[in-house]
This record gives structure tokens, C-alpha cells and sequence, in this order.
């Protein structure tokens, strides 16, 4: 009788081996990992969610270094960041919308730090932080103030495009139209162009 495995997403073993789906882990020593078939969809999707993720807090790490004129950033920063992204309170005090508590992906919050570059440079000049954990924990929050803001804009701008892409595409088909309907007239005439032809 066939050994029955246990799925890595559901953690439930009643499925035999054979009816599984696997996926090998390792590279030189590879292991496989059985999921059954309908879980290996869902893991399927939160790998490639997480990948995702990780590719977007990666970008926006670069972004702030580069604002920061840093190396690394340190890790005790990562923290604050995830708050802002799963809409948790970043700081004690402060009123949060219920947009906030719905949080905020990692390349909107990318996109608001560029946003507030200039400001944040302006502060990072006149105001004295206690090391950069205290600067950045002010730019957070320059950031927090207009994350909406940007939110709105990038929304504006998202729509904006697809009216422009759909209003192309109705040029396009009219335009087709027209050739079709000016081409049947061309042949058309070469045809009669032809019957006058072998009339002469
Ligand atoms: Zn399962």
C-alpha cells in the first residue's frame, strides 16, 4: 500500500505519495516537499506573493539608502516598515484612517519616500537627530503625512492611463475600419478597372 505523506501546506497526511503534487527544495542535495494537488495552487500563489514582497521591500531599502546617503540600512528600521505595510500603528500617538489600518504595499511607500525626498533632505539639514534611527524615524513619519496623498495620485494616474489606452484602442479599431472599408473600394475599382479593361 502506498505511503501516505504529509502536505506542507495544510499539514494533513491522507494523501498517498503517487497522488500528490512535489516540489524539490535544495539544490545539491535536493528534498522533495508533497502538497496535495488542490494546496500546491495555493502555495503556488503565496510563494509568488512573497517574492514579490521581498523584491519590493528590497527596492524600497535601496531607495531610502540612497536618500540617507547610507550603506545599510539597519535592521532595527525594517521593524517600522513592516508596521506601515500590514497597517499597523508605526508610532504611539497617532490617529490612524481606516484606509491606514488596511495598510500599504511596499512600492506605494517607495513611491512617497521619492515624493518627500526633498523634504526629508531639508530636515536631515536643519534639525539635529540623535543618530539616523531618530532621522528616520522623523522622515517615517513626513511619510505617513503624505503616503494618501501619493496613494490618490498614483490611482489618478493609473486610471488616467487606461482611459488613454482605451481611447487608442478605439482609434485603432475605427482606423481598421476605415482601411477595411477604403480597401474593398480600391479592389473594387481595380476590379471595374479590369471588367473596362476586357470591355475595350
Ligand atoms: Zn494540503
Amino acid at each position: 500500500m502506498a505511503r501516505k505523506v504529509k502536505c506542507r501546506w495544510c499539514n494533513v497526511t491522507d494523501t498517498p505519495k503517487s497522488e500528490m503534487e512535489f516540489e524539490l527544495v535544495g539544490k545539491s542535495k535536493p528534498v522533495k516537499k508533497y502538497y496535495h494537488k488542490h494546496c500546491y495552487q495555493e502555495f503556488l500563489e503565496d510563494k509568488k506573493f512573497k517574492e514579490k514582497e521581498a523584491e519590493e521591500l528590497d527596492s524600497l531599502r535601496q531607495t531610502i539608502e540612497n536618500i540617507f546617503g547610507i550603506k545599510q540600512l539597519p535592521n532595527q528600521a525594517y521593524p517600522f516598515l513592516q508596521k506601515l505595510r500590514n497597517g499597523e500603528q508605526v508610532f504611539g500617538k497617532q490617529t490612524m484612517g481606516k484606509r491606514y489600518k488596511e495598510g500599504y504595499t511596499y512600492s506605494l511607500i517607495e513611491e512617497t519616500f521619492k515624493h518627500c525626498e526633498d523634504t526629508i533632505h531639508y530636515w536631515l539639514g536643519v534639525k539635529d537627530f540623535n543618530g539616523f534611527m531618530g532621522a528616520f524615524k522623523y522622515s517615517l513619519s513626513i511619510v505617513i503625512d503624505k503616503i494618501y496623498y501619493v496613494e490618490q495620485r498614483v490611482q489618478e494616474q493609473e486610471s488616467k492611463k487606461a482611459m488613454i489606452d482605451n481611447h487608442i484602442k478605439h482609434i485603432v479599431d475605427e482606423e481598421d475600419s476605415v482601411f477595411e472599408s477604403s480597401y474593398k473600394k480600391t479592389s473594387k475599382t481595380q476590379e471595374e478597372d479590369i471588367l473596362d479593361f476586357l470591355d475595350d
